[in-house]
């Protein structure tokens, strides 16, 4: 299928970026800029194929535009992909031309680090383009975002517990974190200062006996984390765990984690319903990371960040509200909460002011 096709009639802009001296061939899609600039990070990675790269970068792309709704923020929807190792081809012309390649789409599309891609990357890109976040404090950025990522989760639990358990407290529940990285150390920190009780799974074993050592975390195979009976279940590492094959063996009574795309597929949201499994949506709850390289635009202020961040308790409680008034399962309600605002909030520019007040 060809790139008109693959965009369903969905996405505003698909702009193909070649720098044949820097070897750059990267791919922006812009999906909405409905409520605001689109922002989204720059994956950086050897794909198969050309046509892999254009399918991700435009679910990607999506999931970003519902990503900033959900977070109450002005910004529409886009994410770029580099296609290439980036541990063999990644330099600073390349980065560089990458950035004017992003400079030269006016601010439509603003980017940030992804999977591949890091803070000093930013920093170089941010030589040739204003339209860029995630750089390092030093050069007017928020630093690492999986901090707030982690404590976005954290708030998205709180509503989970009062949902099921009709409190705020996580003490003494039990939570399997699968991926003990940046997001899922920073969460084990928030969940053992709660007094909750931890699993951890990891396929990097120094990972896990970090986790072991500083929270008395108990352990399981990477393969069976989604298996373990517990409260909550936390994919913090990679996506599609819910899956044909895992859901039958879940025995969790909740899910809440950082991972992107947690659902292999749509339908996966009414088994979970059906299955009585609450199901806090991955890009509600991990939109702690957005929010904080969003904030880089206004001049970052960590208080502010971290503010903003505390509105995803809000957000989850509203859906699983949704999600019952109107019998959908609450990646659903989530989806449907995300467009009710993209069209209310982009109606209002019909509301004509003078010239240079708003876009
Ligand atoms: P990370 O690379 O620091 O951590 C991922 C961890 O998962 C690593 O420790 C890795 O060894 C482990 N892992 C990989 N495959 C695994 C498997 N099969 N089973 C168990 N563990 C496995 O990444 P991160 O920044 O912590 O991000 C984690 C997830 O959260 C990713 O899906 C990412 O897209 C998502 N996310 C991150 C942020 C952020 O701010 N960093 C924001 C939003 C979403």
């Amino acid at each position: 299928m060809g790139a008109f096709g693959l965009m369903g009639g969905e996405y505003e802009q698909v702009v193909y970026n070649h720098d044949p001296a820097s070897g750059l061939k990267a791919i922006i899609a812009i999906h909405s800029t409905a409520l605001g600039p689109a922002l989204g990070g720059t994956r950086f990675y050897p794909y198969p194929s050309e046509d892999d790269a254009l399918a991700d970068v435009l679910r990607l792309a999506r999931g970003m535009s519902y990503k900033a709704a959900m977070a109450g923020l002005n910004l529409g929807g886009g994410k770029a992909v580099i296609i290439g190792d980036p541990k063999r081809v990644k330099s600073e012309a390349l980065l560089r031309a990458y950035g004017r390649f992003v400079e030269s789409l006016g601010g439509r599309y603003i980017t940030a680090e992804d999977v591949g891609t890091y803070i000093p990357d930013m920093d170089v890109v941010s030589l040739e383009t204003r339209f860029v976040t995630g750089r390092s404090p030093a050069n007017g950025g928020g630093g690492d975002p999986s901090i707030n990522t982690a404590y976005g989760v954290l708030k998205g639990m709180q509503a989970v517990a009062e949902e099921l358990w009709n409190e705020h407290d996580l003490a003494g529940r039990h939570v399997v974190v699968q991926g003990v990285g940046k997001v899922g150390t920073h969460l084990c920190h928030l969940l053992h200062q709660a007094g909750a009780r931890l699993t951890v799974a990891d396929v990097d074993v120094d990972n896990v006996a970090r986790a072991v050592k500083e929270f008395g975390a108990d352990t399981v195979e990477p393969g069976k984390a989604h298996a373990v009976e517990c409260d909550i279940f936390a994919p913090c590492a990679m996506g599609a765990v819910v899956n044909d094959d895992t859901l039958p063996e879940l025995k969790c009574a909740a899910i809440a984690g950082s991972a992107n795309n947690v659902l292999a597929r749509d339908e996966h949201g009414y088994a979970l319903r059906q299955l009585g499994i609450l199901y806090a949506p991955d890009y509600v709850v991990n939109a702690g990371g957005l929010i904080n390289v969003a904030d880089e635009l206004k001049g970052y202020s960590p208080e502010r960040a971290k503010a903003k961040v505390e509105g995803i308790f809000g957000a989850v409680r509203d859906i699983f509200h949704r999600a019952k008034a109107e019998g959908v399962p609450t990646s659903e309600a989530a989806d449907r909460i995300a467009k009710d605002r993209m069209r209310d909030i982009s109606r209002l520019r019909l509301i004509r002011v003078l010239p240079g007040v708003s876009g």
